[in-house]
Formats: C-alpha cells, structure tokens, sequence
C-alpha cells in the first residue's frame, strides 16, 4: 500500500477552482450514489459557495436517509491499558508523559463489562496503548474473552471491535480466531510529513508499516477493517483523498474496502497544546467532510465519538454519521472510577450524557437507536456484507434488527418515559417496512421479546 502524494497534490491543484457546471454534475452523480473518481471528489473538496455547500449537505441527508433510513448504531469504547511506548506528540498516553500507568486485571474488565451492560451496551471498541511488554497480543485477547465471557442477569457484549496498534499477520490470525467484530485503525495522517513530525522517534514512527496494516490484517483473514483520519494532524483535503486511495487499494486487492470509517477530530489532551498543531478545522469545513466522505463512500459506516459535542452529533447524524458512541470513558477503569465520581481521559471529551439520556433524545428525534450486531454474529462480513448494503436490503434487515434491540433495551434498561416514546416509535417504524412478510415477522419477534425472549434477528 503506497500513497500517492504528487497525484493527490495535482489534482487538488487541477480542480482548485471548479465551474459551477462541473460542481454540478459531479454533485447529480453522486445523488445517484454512483462511484465517483479520485478527480471528481477532488471537486467536492474544492466547493465553497455557500449554496452548493447547502446542495452537498442535502444529498448527503438523502443518501443517509435512503441507505440506513433514521437508524443510529450505538456502541461504547473499553480502555483496558494506557501503558504505551510511543510519542505521539498529540495524545495523552504519550509514552513522555509521567503518571501512573494502569493495565487492567481480568475481574476489572469483567467489573467494567459489567457497567457497560448494566447501560444498555452489547457492542464495544476494545482499546489500548502500544506497548509490546507491558500489553502484548495474549493480554488482549484474554482482555477480549474477559469481555465475551461476562454474563449478567440480562445479556452479555455481543461484539467487540479491537483498536490496538498495527501489528503482524500471525496476530491479526490470532486476533481474528478470538471473533473480533471489526479491526479499527486510524492512520492518524496519511501526509507523510505531518505523520512523521507527530510521531517522533517510535514504533509507530514507522509511516509505512503503520499503512500496510490493513494489508496484514485482510491477509489473515479480517475481513471488516475500520479506517480514520485523526483530523487536525494534518491537511484536510489531503486526508480525503488519501482516505479514498487506500479505500480503492483494499478494493482492489481484496475485493472489499473499509466496513467503517472514523472521524475524530483533535481535542485537547495532557502535555500539549492545540495550538502546536497548523491544521485544526472548524465546525463547517468538518460538517463539509463529514458530507462528503457519506456521497464518497455511501455503503461504508461513518463513526462519530464523543470528542464532538451534543449539537455537532446531532447535527452530523443528519448529514451521514451511522454509528456512535454514547456515554464513554476514555481512561482506563474510567467506567468503574466514574461510578465512584473520579473521571480521567486520554483526551476530551465533549458529549457527557448518559446513554439512557442520548437515547430520549434520538427517540425524540425519531431515529432509531440500534445495538444490533447480527451481520456479524451470521457471517455477513466483509464483501458479504457489502453486496447486501448495495442491493438495497439493509432497510429489510437492518431496520428490524434495529427495532428489536430497541425493544429490548426499553424493556432491560429503560424507564417510564423512553417505554412511552420508545413503542410509540417501534410501531410507527413497524408499519413502514415495505416487506409484508418482514413486517409481519418483525411484529411477532417484537411482541416474543415483550413476553422476555431475548437476542432475537434476522
Ligand atoms: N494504540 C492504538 C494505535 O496506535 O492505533 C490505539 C490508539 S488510541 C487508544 C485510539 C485513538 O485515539 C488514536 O488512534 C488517536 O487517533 C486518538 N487520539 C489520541 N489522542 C487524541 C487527541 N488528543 N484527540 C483526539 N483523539 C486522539
């Protein structure tokens, strides 16, 4: 995997001021959801009229709209260790930054396990700091059947995705055989130079092997890889089209891309500065890449944390976010030290509410929280996944599962006011499947589980 630094620099430069006729027909391509060239998002990068802008923002609604309908995947991130041998001059887990570092023990991830269920959660992003001795590969994966096995007296995690440091074939092998859901890995920047300044004298200093990553993890049969760009490290339209380079290079060589991709943008951490770092964005020209990533890669999930404040998140899951997180702590036992009113991070944090709290207010929104994990749990992964995304028949299967895991997690966890709005919701959703049989199905699986049937999908 190589990025191509010189042809993404022309043809940021060849399309640096397109005619509003080109802007428009790329803008009508796109709202057919038709594949568009490296050239043609070149051009969206370079729109800044205010009134195209607002045309940008209006199919990437319509896209969202019509590929995942007003469905929203909720899932929580688990810290389990901020050892880390790296320098990264942006992130407080720093291996220069002084503070006594924590790896968690097997009952303590069992304990934040249990936190975690006790909110709602069935789906995790695993996470830890780079450090090959204090954190090696068998300690996450026991950290990772920790998680599998932790049963509560309502459910247990039903999907664990791993965010861990770039590693080798024979771990992603061992990685995958311990059924991760997806392997997410932020390239941080794909501008060599930003990459290189940012990550000084380190193991994950090393720009190509950090790149190549997805390579190995394909090549041992992973087959959902989560991409992301840290923005702020680096320059923004350069990342997007870096972004879509390597997206085509997993297409091509594996027949499938990223399952997801992520976009977290730089906040404030320990022991730096915002203001050390040249390419940090602003709200609109990040809602700008936000909309453009959901025209450019319209079947690939779009991942939002909680680095982005209430009125961003709300604001983003219209213009193409599908996934987010809800309730999280970014430090390590922060689940367990949160309940006991201690809070640490690895960096800010923006949205504070609890999940019950985020989910009113989707409810309220009518959108549909989902903790569905079925694709994975029946093997649609990778291009399986993807050709069922294509063929328009997420709305058949996705919408369901949304409303039954919705139904369960009004009944396990939620109160008078969310059991209100919560089925009133479900059966207005029930009733617009097209699918007779589907909603016929949907309809009964939802009333076994009203009666405490659980983990029911299709
Ligand atoms: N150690 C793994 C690696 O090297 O990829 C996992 C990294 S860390 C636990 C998860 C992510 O946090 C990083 O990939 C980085 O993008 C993000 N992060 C670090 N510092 C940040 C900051 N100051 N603001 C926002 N995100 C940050």
């Amino acid at each position: 995997m190589q990025i191509n630094a010189k042809t993404i620099e022309n043809l940021l430069q060849e399309t640096e001021k397109p005619s509003k006729e080109v802007i428009q027909s790329v803008l009508d391509k796109a709202a057919k959801k038709e594949n568009l060239s490296m050239k043609e998002i070149a051009i969206l990068l370079n729109i800044d009229s205010n009134e195209e802008l607002e045309q940008l923002f209006e199919i990437a609604r319509a896209i969202k709209q019509e590929i995942y309908g007003n469905r929203l995947v909720i899932f929580a991130p688990l810290y389990v260790s901020n050892y880390c041998v790296n320098s990264c001059t942006y992130c407080g887990y720093k291996r220069d930054n002084d503070f006594p570092r924590k790896r968690l023990t097997r009952e303590e991830i069992q304990r934040e396990t249990q936190i975690l269920e006790k909110n709602g959660h069935k789906r995790i992003a695993l996470e830890a700091g780079e450090d090959p001795v204090n954190c090696p590969i068998e300690y996450i994966l026991d950290a990772i059947d920790a998680v599998y096995t932790t049963k509560t007296e309502k459910d247990a995690i039903r999907r664990i995705n791993v965010n861990i440091a770039a590693t080798t074939v024979e771990n992603y092998k061992r990685l995958k055989d311990a059924e991760i859901g997806t392997y997410i890995l932020f390239q941080e920047t794909y501008h060599q130079p930003s990459y290189e300044a940012t990550h000084p004298k380190s193991l994950k200093g090393d720009y190509n092997y950090h790149l190549s990553a997805f390579d190995r993890a394909m090549e041992a049969g992973i087959d959902d890889v989560g991409g992301g760009v840290l923005f702020g490290l680096g320059p923004w339209k350069f990342e997007v089209l870096a972004m879509m380079m390597h997206n085509a290079h997993l297409e091509k060589e594996y027949g499938v891309g990223f399952h997801t991709v992520s976009v977290p943008r730089l906040k404030k951490a320990e022991g730096m500065s915002l203001d050390e770092f040249p390419h940090i964005i602003d709200d609109f020209t990040f809602m700008k890449i936000v909309a453009i990533l959901r025209l450019a890669l319209p079947f690939v999930g779009l991942i939002l944390s909680t680095r982005e404040s209430e009125e961003m998140r709300q604001r983003l899951i219209h213009h193409g976010v599908s996934q987010i997180s809800a309730g999280s702590c970014t430090d390590v036992g922060g689940y367990t030290l949160k309940e006991q009113g201690v809070e640490l991070v690895q960096f800010e944090t923006a949205d504070h509410r609890d999940p019950l709290v985020i989910l009113k207010s989707l409810v309220d929104d009518e959108i549909i929280p989902s903790y569905c994990t079925a694709c994975y749990r029946s093997g649609r992964t990778g291009d399986r996944f993807m050709r069922l995304a294509k063929s328009g028949q997420i709305g058949n299967i996705c919408t369901p599962n949304a409303l039954m895991t919705l139904t369960e997690y009004i009944l396990d966890y939620g109160d008078d006011e969310i059991q209100r709005k919560g089925f009133a919701l479900i059966e207005k959703e029930i009733e617009k499947i097209e699918n007779e049989k589907v909603r016929a199905l949907t309809q009964e699986n939802v009333q076994r589980i009203r009666k405490g049937e659980r983990d029911l999908y299709l």
